[in-house]
């Protein structure tokens, strides 16, 4: 019995990018989006937001954020 190959349907998952706040440890939007195929391949540095928990700017990079759906 054979099963038809079927082909994977690539549908974009965009998420969004949060980051977590060091002084506060809660999650901060960025405000960016990504398609999560992307992410992988995508530089991201030298990135800074001004923190709605504690009011200071924090630079971010890849290894902080997290995706959210
Ligand atoms: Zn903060």
């Amino acid at each position: 019995m054979s099963t038809p190959a079927v082909p994977a349907k690539k549908t974009a998952m965009i998420k969004r990018i949060l980051v977590r706040c060091p002084a506060t440890a809660k999650l901060t939007p960025t405000g960016l989006t990504i398609d999560e195929d992307l992410f992988a391949d995508t530089p991201l540095k030298n990135h800074k937001l001004t923190c709605p928990h504690c009011q200071q700017v924090h630079a971010w990079t890849k290894k902080d954020v997290v995706l959210a759906r």
